[in-house]
């Protein structure tokens, strides 16, 4: 951008020859981003072209076509999915980039002579995610759809009737719109992300992308499984509602059972103004959900009517948009891991920064063509933010900084820990090693078989299995069985106590119920919940692995790709091997009682849980799976409605909040101690 002429010194001929080129990159960007969400750069970078063109159409308004950018709602209706039109358009929102422009913006809305407009604005959070529309028919939800181009959306009622925070029914007989935004929490979003890389699938640039992947496909299982959720703030037909001011209808909403942000605010000066901004600029990174900035709305929805829109935005509402946080630092090194389906995973290692919060050192690059194509470079400066606000991403080289010396980095062929050949399977983005006898994933394969919602072998962890591994005492999961006493003293720092809680939680392990084994062999596409739905229907170990792809394929909820995965693993002559071992060793192949496992239990079933604070016994990952394992299900935040606060360390506004309803709350110890109970 340095290097372009300033707006005001372009002649009408340069202003011309811009616009052409820079129309057709907003459109690609936003092609990317709105149809096939996945964008190919940063926000920031499209919003700093797209104003650039508002300022030269501003300056030569004769050069306005109506198929720009800046006339249009971006977005179209472009996927697989039915068409649903919206009478009342669904508009796109007018930005504003500092506190001072914003302060512009108000004062001239205030001095327009035709609307009087009083300092009466209600602020909320812009939450990152992407508009919905819902239609309820006497109090009935009968569509949910997209924003699409505006006034063609896309039919996504099905996926929406997934979303556990959209009511079905309303507590009165209303035919109204309602509209809001749908997004995905940030821990839902890092889980999603990790599975992908996991499987060697492509990861979502930030959670609005993941969010409205989820949501505008064809299928509203995927839907129900990725944990959306939304925050309702905008009713077309306000005098419907018996309302009068943008507060109230977000109260009104709440009432009649929506998700509503509590973090709205009404504020009557520029002081106010100012402290809402600076507040929610700091708790930003704190929030469970993305925020892209904040939106300015006129209270008054008389007033905003009056007030009316332009094409394209409101002229009731503006975002002021945060500015993009980035640090330079420098690559010092690439370190490749091996995950336990062979996965290799580049992760760039840099001189610490402080960034959002937190010092970040490292960020994942996920796979080899997303390293190739950003052209990293060991001594490379790069631009790091966090994407989503969470996760410290590369944005970009400084081309200018790169060492005079510095060659493209080479992508090993093969496995850093193994040696083998490192292969791409079909479809995948990722580089695997298929070399079944590599030691780091034989490494981590053990400790998913150990891990809580596998075999649960409390005690094993990566750290004690190292050394087991070093020793040469394990070299597969039925090792474990063979472990003895004497052997396990030699090892440091393990005493006899630890050694028999070790050897005690690995002998029960053996009457486990044969989903926990199904889920920790670590089969391909099976989960903790598919593992039990194989059980269920199979009993056994061995009828499974009697059965057919096919066969598997036709089990409710599982499909061909779950059913050739199974069939496939259990046809190769090395997992017979192992399961006679197993066998061998005392472990059970059997289905047991439903309760003894992952499943629904009537402890937890239909409870609404919140977890809260810093928990150092497992992860919240964990303890969220674990609950929603269980029919629990796990929100984000206090009302009357939950049931329970499970609060670790440091726990703040939520448990506050929680004691003031009188709502009970566990502590951690409390908890973990139910978890044994229940396994
Ligand atoms: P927008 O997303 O910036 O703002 C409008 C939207 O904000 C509304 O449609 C609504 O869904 C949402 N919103 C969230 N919280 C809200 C609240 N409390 N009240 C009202 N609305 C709320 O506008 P847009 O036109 O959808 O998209 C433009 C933005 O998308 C750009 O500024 C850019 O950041 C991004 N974009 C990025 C790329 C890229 O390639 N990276 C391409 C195109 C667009």
């Amino acid at each position: 951008m340095s290097k372009q002429e300033a707006v005001s010194e372009l002649t009408k001929q340069q202003a011309q020859a811009e616009l052409t080129p820079l129309r057709e990159q907003l459109k690609k960007w936003g092609a990317e981003y709105y149809e096939q969400d996945n964008p190919s750069v940063e926000d920031y970078v499209y919003d700093r072209a797209y104003q650039r063109l508002v300022e030269i159409e501003q300056r030569f308004p004769d050069l306005v076509v109506p198929d720009s950018p800046t006339q249009r709602v971006g977005g179209a209706a472009e996927s697989q999915l039915n068409k649903v039109i919206h009478e009342i358009p669904m508009l796109s929102m007018g930005d504003v980039f500092s506190p001072a422009e914003l302060a512009d913006f108000n004062r001239r809305q205030q001095d327009n002579s035709d609307v009087k407009v009083d300092f009466d604005y209600n602020l909320e959070l812009k939450i990152d995610g992407l508009s919905l529309s819902l239609v309820y028919e006497n109090g009935r939800l009968v569509q949910g759809s997209t924003r699409g181009n505006g006034t063609i959306g896309e039919d996504v009622t099905e996926n929406v009737k997934t979303i556990k925070s959209i009511p079905q029914v309303l507590p009165e007989p209303l035919s109204l719109e309602f509209r809001g935004e749908c997004y995905m929490p940030k821990e839902a979003f890092v889980k999603l992300n990790e599975r992908r890389e996991a499987e060697g699938q492509p990861v979502f640039a930030n959670p609005r992308n993941a969010a409205a992947g989820s949501l505008r496909q064809l299928d509203p299982k995927v839907t129900a499984a990725r944990q959306l959720d939304t925050f309702m703030y905008y009713v077309p037909d306000y005098q419907a509602l018996g309302v009068t001011t943008q507060a109230q209808a977000l109260e009104k909403m709440r009432a009649l059972g929506f998700a509503v942000n509590p973090n709205y605010r009404v504020v009557h000066s520029q002081a106010e103004l100012t402290a809402y901004i600076e507040e929610y600029t700091k708790k930003r990174d704190q929030l469970p959900y993305g925020i892209d900035g904040i939106v300015e709305k006129v209270n008054d929805l008389a007033t905003q009517v009056a007030l009316g829109n332009t094409v394209k935005v409101p002229r009731w509402e503006i975002a002021y948009k945060f500015p993009p946080e980035e640090q330079a630092t420098v690559v010092r090194d690439i370190e490749w891991t091996v995950g336990r389906t062979g996965n290799v995973t580049p992760t760039a290692v840099m001189d610490p920064v402080q960034l959002a919060g937190t010092t970040v050192s490292r960020a994942s690059l996920h796979n080899p063509d997303y390293l190739v194509e950003k052209d990293i470079r060991l001594g490379d400066t790069v631009l790091l933010h966090k994407a989503g606000d969470i996760i410290p991403e590369i944005s970009r080289v400084i081309i200018e900084k790169r060492p005079a010396d510095s060659k493209p980095y080479e992508v090993p062929t093969t496995c850093p820990e193994c040696g083998a050949d490192l292969v791409h399977l079909d479809d995948e983005v990722a580089l695997r090693c298929v070399n079944p006898m590599c030691p780091a994933q034989i490494k981590e394969g053990l400790a998913h078989f150990a891990s809580r919602n596998a075999m649960n072998i409390d005690g094993l962890g990566p750290k004690i299995i190292e050394q087991l591994w070093d020793k040469g005492m394990v070299k597969d999961v039925a090792d474990l069985y063979r472990l003895e006493a004497a052997q396990l003293l030699t090892l440091p720092k393990f005493g006899e106590k630890s050694i028999s809680n070790l050897l005690t939680a690995i002998a029960n392990s053996r009457h486990n119920s044969c989903e926990r084994l199904l889920f920790g062999l670590g089969i391909r596409h099976v989960g903790a919940k598919v593992a039990h739905l194989l059980a269920a229907e199979f009993k056994s170990v061995d009828a499974l692995m009697a059965a057919d792809a096919a066969t598997i394929s036709a089990v409710d909820s599982i499909g061909p790709i779950i059913g050739d995965a199974v069939a496939t693993y259990f046809q190769n002559e090395q997992v017979h091997q192992l399961i006679a071992e197993l066998k061998e060793v005392g472990v059970n192949m059997d289905y047991l009682a439903p309760t003894t496992s992952a499943t629904e239990s009537a402890e937890w079933a239909g409870k609404r849980v919140v977890l809260t604070g810093k928990l150092t016994k497992m992860t919240r990952g964990q303890a969220q799976e674990w609950l929603s394992a269980r029919g629990a299900s796990v929100t984000g935040s206090v009302s009357k409605k939950t049931d329970l606060l499970i609060a670790g360390e440091k726990a703040g506004s939520k448990l506050e909040k929680a004691q003031t309803l009188g709502i009970e709350v566990w502590d951690e110890d409390r908890f973990d101690q139910a978890m044994k109970e229940e396994n």
